[in-house]
């Protein structure tokens, strides 16, 4: 069973730099290859993977490869992919302690790993989950009952219905996930805080009078701008509120040196989210939900039932949303462990390296670059038309925006294996797009 899938991983990897990356493609021509009425008897297992590989390449996205740029995309470390390759054939079930000892184990030392290397403190705990969208909702969760508790109310006795009024601050230009969390666990959309010409709070315009939930962001997916964290914690701290940290892919920049002064005082908050599938380099789905009061985090995602068994032991469940769950902590630790403290750091310096390549070349064509290039992010103007012939070139992928008004064109690099000449060869396709067909 195995040696077909190997043939054909082997033969998608081997063509992945010479694919055409995100061609448009119209669905038709997809079902053309995949929509058989369901049969009545069982097919053979090689003959479901042959049809299943040829149907649905023309609908695949070059995104673990070189030169896809859009939203922010991390290529698959090899050991990472390798080690989601084996989640999925050990099928472990990672929810408890008993139904997986190695996925729990595991788990246990990634959260160790992933901790030290953002600068985290030590005793925080880290939950496995699908995204920072939901990394964003688990912490929030936890986030609401504290800050609720220190307000007098009880949710996990007595819900939110009755509840005293929470207050719940964001800058302007929070991640579209943060409302989506907010509505998922039952509060009101929060209150915007001003912004500067890079999309970072104003952090003078926060002004709390007692226990709230702050959203900050670490990485802003225009401009990779970052919060201003040093006092937005300070504040929070003297207030009774609490700090959440969206750093989905920013908040690699803590294992970097040369860049962690973007995230100063990040240390000080009390939850981040943080996706492993995207600047880490991880396999999808791979997000990090991480709180700084671990008791707060297990009172506020824990199960308890007869059958559960309490023990001493890391029980995954107690950190996630989920129940059974695919055994992702895998993927992280082989991640983490390939890379080295080092590896890790060379791996957002150079991202961050090739998008300040990407600036240079692409003012030097005389493309308008939009935002101060410090992360990995490059914002250009570049009407919507001009994004469509980019994607429609196939030598590289990225997508569009608005920024300030302005269409705009977005650039994320993010992967481990995109080289000068990658950037090279897309910078040239970009700016031919831009000035027309
Ligand atoms: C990508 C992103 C998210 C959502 O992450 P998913 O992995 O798509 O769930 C949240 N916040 C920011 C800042 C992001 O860049």
């Amino acid at each position: 069973m195995l040696d077909p899938v190997f043939r054909h991983a082997d033969a998608y990897l081997a063509g992945l730099d010479d694919r055409p990356v995100g061609l448009p493609v119209e669905p038709e021509l997809l079902r053309a290859g995949l929509a058989h009425s369901l049969q009545d008897e069982p097919m053979d297992a090689g003959a479901v993977l042959d049809e299943l590989v040829a149907g649905v390449d023309p609908g695949l996205v070059a995104s673990a490869g070189p030169r896809y740029f859009g939203f922010v995309t991390g290529q698959a470390l090899p050991a990472a992919r390798g080690a989601d390759m084996l989640a999925a054939v050990w099928d472990q079930n990672a929810f408890s302690y008993v139904s997986s000892p190695a996925a729990a184990v595991v788990e246990e030392i990634a959260e160790r790993w992933v901790l030290d290397v953002l600068g985290l403190p030590s005793t925080a705990s880290v939950g496995f989950v699908t995204g920072a969208q939901m990394a964003n909702a688990t912490c929030l969760a936890v986030a609401r009952n504290v800050v609720l508790a220190r307000l007098g109310w009880d949710v996990a006795r007595d819900g939110l219905i009755g509840a005293p009024p929470l207050r719940v601050i964001a800058g302007a230009e929070a991640h579209a996930t943060i409302f989506s969390a907010l509505r998922f666990i039952g509060l009101a959309p929060p209150e915007l805080l001003a912004v500067d010409d890079q999309g970072a709070i104003d952090a003078g315009a926060l002004a709390l009078d007692g226990p709230a939930i702050v959203c900050a962001q670490a990485g802003n997916v225009n401009t990779g701008a970052f919060d201003p964290l040093e006092p937005l914690a300070a504040a929070c701290r003297e207030a009774g509120a609490w700090l959440h940290v969206d750093g989905a892919f920013g908040l690699w920049a803590a294992a970097s040196p040369s860049r962690r002064r973007l995230v100063a005082g990040l240390s000080d908050a009390d939850s981040w989210a943080a996706d492993a599938h995207k600047w880490l380099n991880v396999p999808y789905d791979s997000g990090l939900a991480i709180v700084a009061d671990r008791e707060a985090h297990r009172a506020a995602m824990g199960l308890t039932a007869a059958y559960l068994v309490p023990s001493d032991h890391r029980q995954n469940y107690d950190y996630t949303p989920e129940a059974s769950r695919r055994a992702r902590g895998f993927a992280v630790y082989a991640a983490l462990r390939s890379l080295g403290r080092s590896g890790l750091a060379e791996l957002i310096d150079r991202c961050c390296d090739h998008a300040a390549r990407f600036a240079v070349l692409l003012r030097e064509g005389g493309a308008e670059v939009l935002n101060e290039v410090s992360l990995n992010q490059v914002l250009v103007a570049a009407a919507p038309e001009a994004v469509a012939r980019v994607q429609a070139d196939g030598t590289c992928w990225l997508g569009g925006t608005v920024w300030r008004g302005r269409p705009a064109m977005r650039i994320s690099v993010s992967g481990y294996g995109t080289t000068d000449d990658d950037v090279d060869r897309s910078a040239a396709a970009i700016l031919a797009a831009i000035t027309g067909p």
